[in-house]
């Protein structure tokens, strides 16, 4: 089994669940505005039949893969080539071959990048404040170390994660905040980012106080589907905030980039997703 020249070739985004991914409209309008005949679907992938998947890519030469919950850390164990950022994160959302072999990249970490660039200035001056532990946080860290951020205030619901991650990211400088130190407003970090799913939910209220919103401060969240509570708060102040779908597409448009060697047009990417979220 191969694609056919001049047919296009298949990509997928994999997940369990995966119904309401963005995904296929920004790429797949990227790829009809490039002229490019590929094409891209949406398939549920559970992490026992991960390698079934690999092992079609490879049959069928496919273009590339996108990968979300919860195959992001069980794909590392799959595919032997990976990026540092990979390497470092034990996860990976995106599958691409260099040089005919199969390697995995993560993109949420330059997809985070993009979505901070406004702030980069504020970044490097630090302190930035992270709220979470999850898989979104270790990205955002790992970019933050890359952005040479001198020091991250950590707060997580369960404060064990946020200490494990202050141990396993041993070459950052790295503070953990208590529920406390959060609730009064006791910690320095003018760009505070949101990565816990706290918004996810219509009614979910934010994990920071709208008391200890400061003038100076940027609120960031990761949450794309909507201006969440937490955006709110801020913009409702007069202060900056800005939410996910930013670092949505510009994962996605690396990724477009790994697969085809060029740089998609990342306008009509938005617009796809704006749009394909409206209609959600
Ligand atoms: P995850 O690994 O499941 O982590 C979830 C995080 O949220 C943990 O820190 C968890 O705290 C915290 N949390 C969950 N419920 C909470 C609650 N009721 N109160 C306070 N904290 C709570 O998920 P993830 O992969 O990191 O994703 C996190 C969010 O980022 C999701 O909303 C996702 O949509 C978003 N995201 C966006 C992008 C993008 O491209 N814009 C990319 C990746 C992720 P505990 O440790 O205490 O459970």
């Amino acid at each position: 089994m191969k694609s056919v020249k001049g047919y296009g070739r298949p990509l997928w985004v994999a997940g369990k669940p995966i119904d309401h991914t963005l995904s296929p409209a920004i790429h797949n309008v990227a790829f009809q505005r490039a002229s490019l005949p590929h094409r891209y679907f949406a398939l549920e992938v559970a992490p026992d039949e991960l390698q079934e998947l690999i092992d079609v890519f490879r049959e069928v030469d496919a273009l590339g893969v996108n990968f979300t919950i919860p195959l992001k850390e069980t794909v590392c164990d799959l595919v032997d080539l990976k990026t540092d950022s990979v390497e470092a994160l034990g996860a990976a959302n995106t599958l691409y071959r260099e040089d005919g072999r199969l390697k995995l990249d993560n993109t949420d970490v330059y997809g985070f990048k993009k979505l901070i660039e406004p702030w980069h200035d504020r970044v490097k001056e630090g302190p930035v404040t992270l709220l979470g532990a999850g898989g979104a946080a270790r990205a955002c860290l790992y970019a933050l170390g890359e952005l040479q951020c001198p020091t991250i205030q950590i707060w997580n619901r369960t404060t064990e994660r946020a200490q494990k991650l202050r141990d396993e990211f041993s070459s950052l400088e790295i503070e953990c905040l208590s529920d406390e130190e959060l609730e009064n407003g006791a910690f320095d970090g003018d760009v505070v980012v949101n990565s816990t799913s706290l918004g996810l939910q219509e009614d979910d209220p934010s994990p920071l106080p709208a008391s200890v919103i400061r003038d100076d401060m940027v609120g960031v969240d990761l949450i794309y589907h909507r201006n969440t509570t937490f955006m709110d708060e801020y913009l409702n102040r007069g202060n900056e905030a800005v939410g996910g779908l930013e670092m949505l597409v510009y994962q996605a448009a690396r990724a477009w980039e790994r697969w085809t060697g060029e740089s998609p047009n990342v306008d009509v990417m938005m617009n796809a997703a704006r749009e394909e979220l409206r209609n959600q």
